[in-house]
């Protein structure tokens, strides 16, 4: 599986799963599968009038518990492989918190900092066009994901919308506040990654002010919980981005890192200085004896060649699919906790939920109330897997996998094949 693509690696987890729950061959076989998968071509004129024509996916894995969700990544390695196993996670991520959805995701294969603005607004209001007939606010809900954020969700909305004729709130979530949006679901998926890591760290009885910290990413994800996280007391050492990977003994200046990235120069840490930090090498920051390791940037960025070499007592899984398998077991082997995407990282499809009710009621609550309520979730979901982990005398991803995925086919039972 190693350098399989990432769908075989989420069939081997459900694999070892199904296996766990003693699960039923022909459940196994409805949920090994996706039950919609589409694929666009999308022809855009360029700013110079050339036209170039990207691919695109909308992959929906799982409408058993409820409408398929999930969010839309613009990358120049999306492939639907790809889309077709992060797709099957938001099943499981949606499944293990219990909020009432299947699983989705879409995709597009473009670096979106080669094109302009506009070039980017027009192709994601023809991929919103082109995957129209299979979304909608109750049956597939896009949010953002790598690369894409509110604006790119206001776009859809608003496309949307002029095809309806009024406003479509619940059609996305992810939006500007200004549009319906939720306060606090852009910081959500960091702060659901923060409230797990300091339930971990209460169970390794480990205090935030002795916890050193590497995070892998500095995007909406990576960035958000290195603050948070920071502010919680943590001390973080390494964070890297695609400009490289910078470190503090002493503690990174997060917010001011964070300023860094917002000025422009393309958003990254590109040239960013400051007393104490110095520059290392990528792969370094995973070798680093640090307590835990968040990787919060691409799938597969853990595996045979670097997991020997994990100093981490904990990795925290704050991107999708960070750990192949074979990995896992190296590091769990090794005594140390990996605390599963579908969990670490499900604070923003909560606060998404949280988001889609509000459209849904056109009644907006307070930003206290939206992170008291993702606390809520989060911590119980954490107890509930930790739990289950000590009962079953399983790691957390079988614990986290064997209530979602129990949960997922559970409905499926209950409503029965159709026809
Ligand atoms: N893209 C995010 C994820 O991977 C959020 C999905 C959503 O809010 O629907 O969980």
């Amino acid at each position: 599986m190693e350098h399989g693509g990432v769908f075989e690696m989420a069939l081997e987890q459900l694999g070892s799963t199904a296996k766990l729950l003693k699960m039923d061959p022909n459940t196994l076989r409805v949920l090994g599968c996706t039950e919609r998968e589409l694929t666009v071509h999308l022809p855009v004129v360029m700013d110079d009038g050339h036209i170039e024509v990207f691919e695109g996916h909308r992959v929906q894995h799982s409408s058993a518990r409820g409408p398929c969700k999930g969010g839309i990544r613009y990358h120049q390695d999306v492939t639907l492989d790809e889309v077709k196993a992060l797709s099957m996670w938001m099943t499981w991520k949606c499944a293990v918190v219990n909020i009432p959805y299947g699983g989705a995701k879409g995709g597009i294969k473009v670096d979106p900092s080669k094109l302009s603005f506009e070039e980017v607004r027009r192709l994601t209001r023809r991929y919103t066009v082109a995957i129209m007939p299979i979304i909608g606010p109750h049956r597939d809900i896009p949010a953002p994901d790598v690369n894409t954020n509110a604006e790119t969700m206001g776009w859809i909305m608003d496309t949307v919308s002029m095809y309806q004729g009024s406003t479509v709130l619940d059609i996305v979530t992810g939006k500007s506040i200004e549009l319906g949006g939720s306060l606090g679901r852009r910081e959500a998926t960091g702060r659901g990654v923060m409230f797990v890591t300091l339930e971990l760290l209460n169970r390794m009885n480990l205090t935030p002010a002795k916890t050193r910290i590497a995070v892998q990413g500095f995007g909406n994800v990576g960035s958000v919980s290195a603050d948070l996280l920071k502010k919680a007391g943590c001390n973080i050492q390494a964070i890297s981005d695609i400009s490289g990977a910078y470190y503090c003994e002493k503690g990174l200046p997060i917010s001011d890192m964070i300023a860094y990235c917002s000025t422009g120069r393309g958003k990254t840490l590109e040239g960013f200085s400051a007393p104490g930090v110095s520059k290392i090498d990528p792969k370094e920051l995973f070798e680093l004896d640090v307590d835990i390791l968040v990787p919060a940037a691409l799938e597969k960025q853990i595996n045979v060649e670097n997991a020997e070499k994990i100093k981490a007592k904990a990795v925290v899984e704050g991107a999708n699919g960070p750990t192949t398998p074979e990995a896992e077991r190296l590091l769990i082997k090794k005594g140390k906790y990996v605390v599963p995407d579908i969990l670490a990282n499900a604070g923003g499809v909560v606060v998404s939920y949280f988001e889609w009710v509000q459209s849904i009621q056109s009644f907006f609550w307070d930003e206290d109330g939206v992170n008291a309520n993702l606390k809520k979730v989060i911590v119980s979901s954490f107890d509930a897997v930790w739990d289950t982990a000590q009962r079953e005398k399983q790691d957390l991803r079988h614990a986290a996998m064997m209530i979602a995925v129990s949960r997922v086919a559970k409905a499926l039972e209950i409503r029965g094949i159709f026809p």
